[in-house]
This record gives structure tokens, C-alpha cells and sequence, in this order.
């Protein structure tokens, strides 16, 4: 194929990546800003194979077979709130075959004895070891998430010195690679040095702040790619990563504003979830917990004029996001204006719970973020928290030692009665008590969240 032919075609399939890009940025458009991106990935696929022979076909479509058995299976078997873990494992694979290709056309180049030039080996050290970051900082980011291992925050005596140290020699791996090329060895150190401060860098980063460290590792897999798109002077390639990681770092810095953090605070803090005792628990909760059922709840329900449903986590955990719509349906018919508070790190991946919702086909227009939504909460009869719990939870405000301290939180407190659905007084992902299930306005609501929003639902009919 002429080069100028696959020029043009590496051309169209990035601006499709851009519209895509754009099209992604609202509810409304996402649909068809995905089609957009995956066209542009089918040309960009298609064009790389017609124009250069690197494998044989048979092989590449042996790959695509056992990758595509493997990518379908995960697709089925993934539940929606295993999603966070996966795109996880995802970010991790991305930056893994990036470095492995990088890698490939070293050796290949040396055995076809080539003179390397300067872009080749520098972009050759950048893609080892940024992918071997990512890999191995996504599969410690899948463990917690998946709670393989404890969401705690790893911390010791001498981290920051011992990273500093391992970040240093990676930088000199590196080095030595760009001047020795040649020199097989010197790769795969590099690719050992930089796996274990994927790990290092990863473990002190837990509770609240993993959203960061999912959206960064994003971003990391993107210039992973980008520099492996040096290593094979392939443009396209260079684009998709170079958009996956601006894109990636938009996103982390969304996150970091959104828990009202800085990067390096979160990279360097060693904040996460704690482990806390019986005792510290019972300060906060004992002799102060009200549980209502559903029938006292329909009758607040009846007679409020503004009620606003705070979804998390539990909701995705429950998938009770089409009871939750039939409720705010119900609610509606009777006069009262629905309204969701949508916090941005609520769930476990960014946006969670706006694809929820969007998938019981709530209205765009009644999802509220942050700062739209926390100045209503003093004019809300009621306000439903579904199954969420360190995004609501006031100890954000008041302790300034919490792993959450200075997280924008949404202010559901200042309602005139809070609902909490939840199965129990167990702790969100950040581990610590909240003291709003004590608080005087609140009513807690034990069941699981599904359960509970049908049985309000029932309840509501059967008072008309
Ligand atoms: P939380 O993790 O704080 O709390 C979720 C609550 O849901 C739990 O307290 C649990 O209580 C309840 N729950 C679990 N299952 C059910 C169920 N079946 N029915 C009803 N309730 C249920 O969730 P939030 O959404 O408030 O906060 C998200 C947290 O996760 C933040 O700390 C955020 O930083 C972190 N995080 C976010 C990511 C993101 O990108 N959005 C990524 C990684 C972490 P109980 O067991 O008693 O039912």
C-alpha cells in the first residue's frame, strides 16, 4: 500500500478518534461518539495489517482468536460491578503489550543487525518502562479493587527514599539502554526494575483515592503506547496513545479536584482506607441509630415536595437502578419533583453511576453534580442515600485527620430527613464510621438496596 494512501488513512481514523472523544464527553452523544472511535480503530487495524507483513496472517489471526475467546468470555462473565477491576486489568494488558512490542523490535533489530537510531532507543526505554508500571501498578489497583488484598494503604519507614531510589535506577536502566542498545540484558532489568515500582508506587494509594490511581494508570497506558508508536514510526499509533494519555490525565485531574486533593498529596500522601476498632465504631453509633421500615418511609414519601436520590456504590452492588427510576416515576405522578445528586467519585469508576442511571433511562436532565445539587439540600423534604456512603459522609468537613478530610462531599445531612438504604452499619471503601447514620434528621433503612426500593414502592401504592 503507498505510504501517502496510509497516511490519509491514519488521518481520517484519528480525526474519528477525536469526534469519538467528543461525542463521549455527554450522555446524550457518547453512543455515537463510541461508534465514531471504533470505526476510526477498524480503519486504523485494518489499514496496519494491509500495509505491513510483521507477522504472518495465520498467527495474527491465531492471536485474535485466543484474545477474542478470552476478551468475549470477561465481557459475559464480568458482573457491571466488576467493570472497575476490568477496565483495571485492561489499562494493565495496554501497558504489558506495549512494552512487549517495544521489546520485540529491539530484539528484532538486533537480529537483523540494524544501527538504531536515538528516537528508537530512547522511545524503546520510555515504553519499558512506563508499561511495566502500568501493568504491575493496574494489577495491585485490580487487587484491591477486587479485594484480592486489603484496600489499606501499604505504608513504611523509608518508602518515599526507597521509590526515590528504584525510580533512579530505572532512570539509569534506562540510560543504559539508549547508550548500549545492543545489549539484550538491559532491557528486561529495566522491565524488572520498573514492574516492582508499579508495585511500590501503587501499594501506599488505597480508600478514597483509588479513582485516582484508576484514571492516571489510564493515562499511562496511552504513553506507553505512544512511545511504542516511536519505537514502529507508526503514527497512528502515537495519536491513539497520545490521546488515551491526555485524556487519562483530564480525567485524573477531574478526580483530584473532585476529593479536593493534589496529585502529589494523593501519589505521595499515604492516605487509604484504616482499619477501625469496635470502640471507635460504637462512639459514633451507639444508642443513636433510628432504623424506620418502609411503611413510615412512604408516609414522609407521600407528602414531600422535593425528595433528591443520592445513588453509590450499593446501588451498582443491588443493580436497583430500574427500581430506583420506578420509584422516582412514582413519586412524580404524585407531584413531587425528583431530582439525583451525582457525586463524581461515587461507585467505583468514574461516571459510574451515570451509566446506571442512564441505563433505567432516568432523564439526563434530572442528574445533578456536586455544585448544582448541594445548595438544594436545605429546601429537600427528603433525601434517599441508596447504598452510598463515604460521598455523604460529614466527617469530610469536621475531622481534618480522616482519609477523606477536605473531599467535597454532597451535604444530604441538610435535608430535612435523610433515608439511608443499606444492609447494615458497615463502612464504604474508605473504611471509617460516618456519623449521618446517627444524625438526628436520619433514618436508616437496613435491607438490601434492590429489596428496599420495591418495597417502597409497594408500600407507596398500597397508601394511596
Ligand atoms: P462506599 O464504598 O463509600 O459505600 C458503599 C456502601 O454500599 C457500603 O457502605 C455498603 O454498606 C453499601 N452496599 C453494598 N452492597 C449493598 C447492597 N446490596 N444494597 C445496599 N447497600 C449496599 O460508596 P460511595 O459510592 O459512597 O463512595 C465510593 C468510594 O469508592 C469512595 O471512597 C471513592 O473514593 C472510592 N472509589 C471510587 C472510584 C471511582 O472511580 N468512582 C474508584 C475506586 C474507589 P452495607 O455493606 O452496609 O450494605
Amino acid at each position: 500500500m503507498p505510504a501517502y494512501l496510509v497516511n490519509l488513512a491514519y488521518l481520517l481514523a484519528s480525526a474519528l478518534f477525536i469526534f469519538g472523544l467528543k461525542g463521549l464527553a455527554h450522555p446524550r452523544t457518547a453512543v455515537r461518539g463510541n461508534l465514531l472511535g471504533a470505526t476510526g480503530m477498524l480503519i486504523a487495524i485494518v489499514v496496519t495489517l494491509a500495509d505491513r507483513s510483521i507477522l504472518s496472517y495465520e498467527l495474527i489471526v491465531a492471536g485474535f482468536v485466543v484474545g477474542g475467546f478470552a476478551g468475549a468470555v470477561m465481557a459475559v462473565k464480568v458482573p457491571m460491578t466488576g467493570m472497575p477491576q476490568m477496565v483495571a486489568l485492561l489499562n494493565g494488558f495496554g501497558g504489558a503489550a506495549s512494552a512487549l512490542v517495544a521489546g520485540a523490535a529491539l530484539f528484532e533489530a538486533h537480529a537483523a543487525g540494524l544501527e538504531l537510531s536515538r528516537q528508537f532507543t530512547v522511545a524503546t526505554a520510555a515504553s519499558a518502562l512506563i508499561g511495566g508500571v502500568t501493568f504491575w501498578g493496574s494489577l495491585v489497583a485490580f487487587a484491591k479493587l477486587q479485594e484480592l488484598i486489603s484496600g489499606h494503604a501499604v505504608v513504611f519507614r523509608g518508602q518515599h527514599v526507597l521509590n526515590a531510589l528504584i525510580a533512579a535506577v530505572c532512570l539509569a536502566l534506562g540510560i543504559w539502554l539508549v547508550a548500549e542498545p545492543e545489549t539484550d540484558r538491559v532491557y528486561w532489568l529495566l522491565v524488572a526494575a520498573s514492574s516492582v515500582l508499579g508495585v511500590l508506587t501503587t501499594i501506599p494509594i488505597g480508600g478514597a483515592d483509588m479513582p485516582v490511581v484508576i484514571s492516571l494508570l489510564n493515562s499511562y497506558s496511552g504513553l506507553a503506547a505512544a512511545a511504542t508508536g516511536f519505537v514502529l514510526s507508526n503514527n497512528m499509533l502515537i495519536i491513539a496513545g497520545s490521546l488515551v494519555g491526555a485524556s487519562g490525565l483530564i480525567l485524573t485531574q477531574i478526580m483530584c479536584r473532585a476529593m479536593n486533593r493534589s496529585l502529589a498529596n494523593v501519589l505521595f500522601g499515604g492516605l487509604g482506607a484504616v482499619a477501625v476498632s469496635k470502640a471507635e465504631e460504637d462512639k459514633v453509633y451507639a444508642g443513636k441509630v433510628k432504623a424506620a421500615s418502609p411503611e413510615e418511609i412512604a408516609m414522609m414519601l407521600e407528602t414531600a415536595r422535593r425528595v433528591i436520590i443520592v445513588p453509590g456504590y450499593g446501588m451498582a452492588v443491588s443493580q436497583a437502578q430500574h427500581a430506583v427510576q420506578a420509584l422516582a416515576k412514582l413519586l412524580e405522578s404524585r407531584g413531587t419533583e425528583v431530582l439525583y445528586a451525582i457525586h463524581p467519585v461515587a461507585g467505583r469508576m468514574p461516571g459510574h453511576m451515570n451509566v446506571l442511571l442512564a441505563e433505567a433511562d432516568v432523564p439526563y436532565e434530572a442528574l445533578k453534580d456536586m455544585d448544582e445539587v448541594n445548595p438544594l439540600f436545605p429546601e429537600t423534604d427528603v433525601a434517599i442515600v441508596i447504598g452510598a456512603n463515604d460521598v455523604v459522609n460529614p466527617l469530610a468537613r469536621t475531622d481534618p485527620k480522616s482519609p477523606i478530610a477536605g473531599m467535597p462531599i454532597l451535604d444530604v445531612d441538610k435535608a430535612r430527613t435523610v433515608v439511608v438504604i443499606k444492609r447494615s452499619l458497615s463502612p464504604g471503601f474508605a473504611g471509617i464510621p460516618n456519623p449521618l447514620f446517627a444524625a438526628d434528621n436520619t433514618l436508616m433503612y437496613f435491607s438490601d438496596g434492590k429489596k428496599a426500593v420495591n418495597d417502597l414502592i409497594h408500600a407507596l401504592k398500597e397508601a394511596a
